[in-house]
């Protein structure tokens, strides 16, 4: 196999990245363009042997790098986030090239801030800090120290936004990593390696495996020498994850799937809720956090819907390199597979496409809108991760508060309504880890981020992320 493919102009390194090294693999798997189904070339299929000589390579490099200064730390993470952005087209465009994401997001909203990741946690590092507190004239210092090795691994609706936001955080704690992209999009943590080298990162400091997550996930997840293990992606590989990381106890953080409610009142400025409504068909619905559930209050229904139709009817969809384009294509032939299950089931339980609820040719699915759904239905309760939404209607708060908190997820809700005090009630009621009053995808890498019930375990994001990468240490000193 060859070690370099071409994607889109830009050389792709096609092999592990361990210890500073490119290692190849006796196998490989073939990488796909959701754009058209092309083959983008064949990477390094790694087994238990790369899992163990990956977590070998980030236990040899911790000590030096646990040990390396904040400020030097801080500074090489700057460095990372300039090699982004001086990378940024090419990024932009072979993660477009490999999971389908609109080219121009990639540009100039996820790229930029993947650079911003590592800007930030760079930045909070340096502040981070407890004060000093006393206990009968002893003194209590809390510090937080590097843990060891960490396991991060990520999906593929948005690989490097989201692989960057536990790496940053994980090498500013002074930890070392061992990345693992999902293999449907692995393609811009490989640039990420290359760039990581090129900012003077120790080598085995970051770590970059390909392959199956069946294949070598487990080898990852249940190393005794790792020490925190990241996982973004859905709730069953989150429930092998956990009992693989049971058997040393390894420290989880889980951030899942997601169900989530978007609340219009009839107190609402329709044009927003209807603006707000159609954003959750962004990459092709492939969004954890998107409100898939529209919960509209009765007396604006009839209206929402008609504004709705017009405005989502109005999308372009198709290639998304295209700037005009607002929809591309779904990730994968299995996940269209998946969604289109999701939908005919739906319709065949009494479900009615309002718009949609068909395929469009190659890997594309129609936005689709669905009414006439029941709350205990499959389509109400399941994450369907593709653009269909559901639409149902509700008589006051109560009856909203309770729809939105029904399905066994958590991650965010919105609330579209002109009344503030109904914001903060509802708000208050609402089970998510994040709710947005009247705008959707505002996120501050100093919040907290992550999901209640079955959307996640912890959170990270600012403080809470290096609770997480680090052993916290209470030092009490006699007067
Ligand atoms: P997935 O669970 O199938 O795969 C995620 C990653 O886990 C991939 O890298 C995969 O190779 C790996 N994996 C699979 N089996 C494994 C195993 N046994 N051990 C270790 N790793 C294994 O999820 P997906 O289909 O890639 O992603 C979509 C899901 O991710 C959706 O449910 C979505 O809601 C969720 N998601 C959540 C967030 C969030 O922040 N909460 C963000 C994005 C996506």
């Amino acid at each position: 196999m060859p070690d370099n493919i071409t994607v889109a102009g830009v050389a792709v390194d096609t092999r592990h990245w361990i210890g500073g090294l490119r290692v190849a693999s006796a196998d490989t798997f073939t990488d796909h363009s959701p754009i058209d189904g092309s083959v983008l070339g064949e990477i390094a299929r790694g087994g238990p042997t790369e899992a163990e000589a990956a977590v070998a390579a980030a236990r040899d490099a911790f000590p030096a790098w646990a040990a390396t200064s904040r400020t030097e730390r801080a500074r090489i993470l700057h460095a990372i986030a300039d090699g982004v952005e001086k990378r940024i087209e090419e990024l932009a465009i072979v993660e477009t090239t490999d999971n389908g994401a609109l080219l121009r997001s990639h540009r100039r909203g996820v790229m930029p801030r993947v650079a911003h990741n590592f800007r930030f946690f760079a930045d909070w590092l340096l502040k981070l800090d407890h004060e000093d507190f006393e206990t009968r004239g002893h003194t209590n210092h809390v510090s937080w120290d590097p843990a060891g090795p960490c396991v991060l691994i990520t999906p593929w609706n948005a690989p490097l936004m989201l692989a960057t936001w536990k790496v940053a955080p994980a090498l500013a704690a002074g930890d070392t990593v061992v990345l693992k992209p999902a293999e449907w999009s692995p393609l811009t943590a490989s640039l990420l390696a290359d760039i990581a080298a090129e900012a003077g990162l120790p080598a085995g400091v970051l770590n970059v495996v390909q392959g199956y997550g069946f294949e070598i996930g487990d080898a990852l997840t249940s190393h005794p020498d790792v020490r925190r293990i990241s996982f973004t992606g859905s709730v069953p590989t989150a429930r092998r994850i956990a009992q693989s990381a049971a058997a040393n106890l390894t420290p989880l953080s889980l951030e899942l799937g997601g169900k989530s409610p978007l609340l219009v009142f009839a107190d609402a400025d329709l044009d927003l809720a209807v603006d707000l409504a159609v954003e959750q068909y962004d990459n092709a619905g492939q969004v954890c956090l998107a409100g898939t559930r529209l919960l509209v209050e009765e007396p604006v229904a009839e209206e929402f819907t008609r504004r709705f139709v017009a405005k989502a009817s109005a999308l372009t969809q198709g290639d998304p390199r295209d700037e005009a384009t607002d929809i591309g294509p779904t990730i994968h032939s299995r996940q269209l597979e998946k969604i289109d299950g999701f939908v005919q089931r739906a319709v065949a339980a009494g479900a009615r496409a309002v718009i949609g609820g068909h395929r469009k040719g190659g890997q594309y699915y129609a936005p689709t809108l669905l009414t006439d759904v029941a709350q205990d239905s499959e389509i109400v309760q399941e994450e369907v991760f593709g653009p269909v939404l559901t639409l149902q209607t509700f008589a006051g708060e109560d009856e909203a508060v309770r729809l939105a908190n029904d399905t066994r997820f958590g991650l965010a809700a919105t609330v579209v309504t002109g009344d503030r005090e109904r914001a903060e009630r509802v708000g208050g009621q609402l089970v998510a880890g994040t709710v947005w009053v009247n705008c959707f995808f505002v996120r501050d890498l100093q919040a907290p981020f992550g999901g209640s019930r079955q959307s996640g375990v912890g959170r990270e994001g600012g403080t809470w992320s290096f609770d997480f990468y680090c052993d916290l240490k209470n030092t009490v000193t006699a007067p």
